[in-house]
């Protein structure tokens, strides 16, 4: 366990995961594109084509925000405090 540099305690807690912040983000990218493509390209636009649309794009960008997220986690291993809450570098 790595010791929390702020205050000293040991009790400390892998923090915040670049891979999880960056799923959310590209799958909401991912399928905001695939939606804005379909709307762009054809009309009238097919609700259906839409959800489909949104769940692949959704699947492709969380995947790829995975991807670089865990490239982060790699470069940049992070852990949060348990005592003071803060959040380090390590
Ligand atoms: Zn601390």
């Amino acid at each position: 366990m790595i010791p929390c540099p702020h205050c000293g305690s040991p009790h400390t807690r892998p923090g915040t995961q670049a891979r999880t912040t960056g799923m959310v983000l590209g799958g909401m990218t991912g399928a905001a594109f695939v939606v804005l493509r379909i709307i762009g390209r054809s009309s009238p636009v097919l609700a259906s084509a839409l959800w489909v649309g949104g769940l692949i794009g959704l699947a492709w960008g969380g995947q790829a925000g995975y991807v670089l997220g865990a490239k982060i986690d790699q470069t940049f291993p992070r852990s949060r405090c348990c005592d003071c809450g803060k959040d380090f570098v390590h």
